[in-house]
């Protein structure tokens, strides 16, 4: 893991990830080579939530290091972030086999971790990054979730469940979206741009 920042956060971040790295409470644990608790500084401003690891991830033991990597770090830099300033993580923290949807049970066992890496992060803004992770994010935090295209791109509020402390959510869609549909990358981009507009608003 490689955060950039020291302190409370720091090391309750680094226990998390020990929790994460012996956690079998889901069939995920079965098949995955690494967990992938995340990177990024800790606390955060933005953090950015993706569905699951892929095979790359699950070698390394590393979030987003694969095409969809270099694919996010060029959205990022559409809006002047850079991947160290950002917290990343997914909803899943073991790869699904064959990059499989995680289903319901996998997605309610693993929650608690993001939860809590919310908790500890304390982000101004969490993004979560398609229709499985926003889908996940709204339900756990009650928010209404009538379409993933309903809601990509729209500021939403929510309060930390430990601390009551008002965030905002703000559902991009997932940069691989584009390896499997290259039109979409409009869409995508377009996202970015209002999150960076959004972004500049509140930070
Ligand atoms: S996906 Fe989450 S809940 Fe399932 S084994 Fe991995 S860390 Fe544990």
């Amino acid at each position: 893991m490689h955060f950039k920042t020291s302190g409370t956060a720091l090391y309750a971040m680094e226990a998390l990830a020990g929790q994460i790295g012996s956690c079998r409470k889901c069939a995920l644990a079965l098949s995955r080579t690494k967990t992938v608790p995340g990177e990024g500084p800790a606390p955060c401003r933005v953090m950015l939530v993706g569905e699951g690891p892929g095979k790359k991830e699950d070698e390394s033991g590393r979030p987003f290091v694969g095409r969809a990597g270099a694919i996010l770090s060029d959205l990022l830099a559409q809006i002047d972030l850079s991947r160290d300033e950002v917290f990343i993580t997914s909803v899943v923290k073991c790869r699904p086999p064959g990059n499989r949807t995680p289903g319901k049970e996998e997605i309610a066992a693993c929650m608690p971790f993001l939860e809590r890496q919310i908790a500890i992060l304390s982000p101004v803004i969490v993004v979560p990054m398609g229709r499985v992770a926003t889908s996940a994010i709204f339900s756990r935090y009650g928010i209404a979730f009538p379409s993933f295209r309903e809601v990509r791109g729209k500021r939403f509020l929510m309060s930390e469940n430990e601390t009551g402390r008002e965030m905002s959510v703000i559902p991009v869609y997932h940069p691989a979206v584009i390896t499997h549909n290259p039109p979409a990358r409009a869409a995508l981009e377009e996202d970015f741009t209002r999150l960076g507009e959004i972004l500049c608003t509140l930070i």
